[in-house]
């Protein structure tokens, strides 16, 4: 059977960053939208994440525009205190739920068609009943293009024999009474989460072996805690990173500078970071991940025995009674920077650094409220990087700054950030202010400046 429908946007992908753009369109135009997901539910990776998930970010600039996530609360216990609150999973599976069916759906004009893949042909099919859809509409936004993967979506990348047993994240609760020694796979927040909950759960550090291909720099969490004040640890974290870029005299002595100034952390002191992924932890916990002493550096796992550990630079012997918990899918891949706008077709993208929800929402603004034309558009949402090398770190605050800089000259763009409870971290830009205006324009000015010689450290980088 056939259906057809007719709507404004189709928008593919029932994620995070499909709803925030959805939001926008609904509060700023009478536009109508299908939404089309694989999924049973809205909220895209949240559905396969592990039990003991939380936010790597805080609530309550999570989710989409129109709909408080958590409320302003702060974490008074835990590896989490003094911090603005993280919502669990399970949190953040039912506000996007609570989100399509009360907001959503109950508008008139969101129709959701769950269950549903999206064809290269442009047609969708139920994945239970087979009944195929095609669609009239006007543009077409793809949700799916930041290819989030979670590891319980796809087999582990290196190989298992003799009986080893290697089990997704998702069932690190259910497997951790049972064997004597937990073998975590990846470096990545997910291999930290996991740590993180067994050494909460008062597993002894000795009976955890850590298999990390590569270290990566960290944010403090305390020096991003999101705040509208030009003297909020976010606005002053820009701050920093961008004068700390004026100082240094090439790569190396930029990231001694901003470790010195704590704007950066290491797990180890003797091993250097080589990654940047925007992992960010209170001292609380990074002090707990350092209890860890059976860190194996030996690059990437390749093969798993009951007696070795094959890594891409060596071998390890694999501890007695161990189980093999698999956290080393790439969340968030690298994938190719392409235009936001290209003719009827709207590729959801970062526009600032790690923020994928702030992002699409920003295009949902870009969208509804920006009368220019597609150049214009596309100045307004130039994508940033995804973080992955610690190169990347400077890639992203030259993608930031340039953002920025355009962004002030986009009378829509600074209402919306103004009013977005997805932007907690811009300062309130209120030009009418003196004190404000003055500290808009020393902003630009460092900005300015810290650009050209972000590039030139970059080129400085040894091969
Ligand atoms: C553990 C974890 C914690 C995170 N914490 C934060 C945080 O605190 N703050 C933050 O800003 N970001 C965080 N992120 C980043 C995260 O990427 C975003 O928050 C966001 O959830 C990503 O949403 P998305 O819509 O891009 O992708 P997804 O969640 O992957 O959604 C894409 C959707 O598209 C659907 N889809 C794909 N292909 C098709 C097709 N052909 N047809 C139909 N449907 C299709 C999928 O079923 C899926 O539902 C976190 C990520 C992870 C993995």
């Amino acid at each position: 059977m056939i259906s057809k429908i007719k709507a404004d946007y189709l928008i593919i992908g029932a994620g995070a960053m499909g709803m925030a753009f959805a939001d926008e369109i609904l509060t700023h135009t009478d536009a109508t939208i299908v939404m089309v997901d694989k999924n049973f539910k809205p909220g895209g990776h949240w559905n396969y994440a592990y039990p003991f998930v939380r936010l790597h970010q805080t609530s309550m600039c999570y989710g989409v525009n129109s709909t408080e996530l958590g409320g302003d609360r702060v974490d008074e216990i835990g590896f989490n205190k003094g911090c603005y609150e993280l919502a669990s999973g399970g949190e953040c599976l039912a506000y996007f739920d609570n989100v399509m069916r009360r907001r959503f759906l109950t508008s008139g004009r969101v129709t959701y068609l769950p269950m549903c893949e999206y064809r290269e042909d442009g047609t969708a099919v139920n994945l239970v009943s087979g009944t195929e859809y095609e669609f009239q509409v006007r543009k077409i936004v793809n949700g799916t293009y930041m290819n989030v993967t979670v590891p319980a979506t796809r087999p582990p990348t290196y190989s298992s024999s003799g009986g080893s047993v290697v089990v997704p994240v998702n069932e690190l609760p259910n497997v951790a009474p049972k064997y004597e020694n937990i073998v975590i796979v990846g470096s990545g927040k997910t291999g930290m989460d996991a740590c993180l909950f067994l050494l909460s759960n008062g597993c002894n550090p000795d009976n955890i072996t850590w298999i990390m291909p590569s270290d990566a720099w960290m944010f403090d969490r305390f020096t991003v805690e999101p705040d509208r004040r030009f003297s909020g640890p976010c606005t002053q974290y820009a701050i920093g990173a961008l004068t700390t870029a004026l100082e240094a005299s090439d790569y190396d002595n930029f990231f001694d500078l901003l470790e010195s100034k704590e704007l950066v952390k290491r797990m180890d002191s003797s091993v250097k970071p080589t990654r940047w992924r925007c992992a960010t932890f209170t001292p609380v916990e990074l002090e707990q991940l350092r209890r860890i002493k059976n860190v194996v550096r030996k690059g990437y796992l390749e093969s798993v025995s009951p007696t070795e550990m094959i890594c891409s630079a060596g071998t390890h012997k694999t501890p007695p009674n161990a189980v093999f918990v698999d956290c080393s899918a790439d969340g968030l891949p690298q994938m190719p920077l392409t235009k936001v706008f290209d003719g009827n077709t709207i590729t959801l993208q970062n526009v600032r650094m790690c923020q994928q929800v702030y992002s699409a929402g920003f295009i949902g603004n870009v969208e509804a409220n920006v009368a220019a034309d597609e150049d214009r558009k596309n100045e307004l949402t130039q994508p940033v990087p995804m973080p992955y090398r610690d190169e990347d770190y400077l890639r992203c605050f030259i993608g930031n700054s340039r953002n920025m800089l355009v962004w002030l000259t986009e009378p829509a763009v600074v209402k919306w950030i103004n009013a977005s409870r997805i932007d907690l971290f811009s300062p309130l830009l209120d030009f009418d202010d003196p004190e404000t205006a003055k500290n808009i324009e020393a902003m630009n000015a460092l900005m300015e400046q810290a650009v050209p010689k972000m590039e030139a450290l970059l080129a400085s980088k040894k091969a």
